[in-house]
């Protein structure tokens, strides 16, 4: 099946109000225009280098996230285009991605990436230091970030009970979340599920899914 076909059956088979990232990494150019000509804005890219290169040949009205680990000194190279930046794993990053947004006189919209997988090598805060972030004055300041919500990795697993139970966490911390009362800070955005798990994922309560290899096939 082509990249508009995949793209299609995907989108019928997700509730409409369920947000779908096409995950273009690795991905050339011509495939992620056929997806956009059949009318899909919204790509993820985990390497900014890929991001700029892309943003930078590609139409500009794409909606550009970057959803993979992101180093501090490289927010400066995607603060003037990315739309949503889902990895964000600390107050540090934070502050830099504010010092970014204000140079470029743009509010950054970010999701908090939650550790929620049992393997160490995935990234995220767990829920107490991001809890920690959204209660502290610190993020009163930083007025050139808003935090949109949360984002997570199940764990790379066919126990299927294992990823239902990751997920339900992470769903329940969101809603817990929406509880606080923090400026720059509003919970609206809960990223979970990629191409072999975002149907427990919206089960769990997802509203935005990131899919890679169901639209465009399997990476190299
Ligand atoms: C690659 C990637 C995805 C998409 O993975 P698929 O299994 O190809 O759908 C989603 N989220 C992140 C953070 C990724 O790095």
């Amino acid at each position: 099946m082509s990249v508009s076909q995949n793209l299609e059956k995907l989108k019928a088979s997700v509730p409409e109000d369920v947000v779908v990232v096409a995950v273009s990494k690795t991905k050339p150019d011509d495939m992620i225009m056929e997806a956009y000509d059949s009318g899909h804005k919204i790509f993820g890219e985990n390497k900014v280098q890929d991001l700029v290169a892309k943003y930078e040949r590609l139409p500009k009205d794409i909606e550009w996230h970057m959803i993979g680990h992101l180093q501090r000194n490289k927010v400066k190279y995607i603060a003037p285009f990315v739309s949503l930046i889902h990895g964000v794993d600390s107050l540090k990053l934070l502050k830099e991605i504010n010092k970014q947004g204000k140079k470029e006189k743009r509010v950054m919209n970010c999701l908090l990436q939650i550790k929620i997988a049992k393997e160490d090598s995935k990234f995220g805060l767990d829920a107490k230091e991001a809890e920690n972030i959204l209660t502290s004055g610190s993020l009163e300041d930083l007025n050139f970030v808003k935090i949109c919500g949360l984002m997570g990795m199940a764990t790379f697993t066919s126990d299927e009970d294992q990823i239902k139970k990751e997920f339900d966490y992470l769903s329940s911390t969101f809603r817990n979340f929406k509880l606080i009362d923090s400026s720059n800070s509003e919970m609206k955005i809960l990223s979970m599920g990629m191409s072999g798990d975002y149907k427990i994922a919206i089960d769990c309560g997802s509203n935005m899914i990131r899919v890679g290899s169901s639209i465009f096939g399997e990476r190299n």
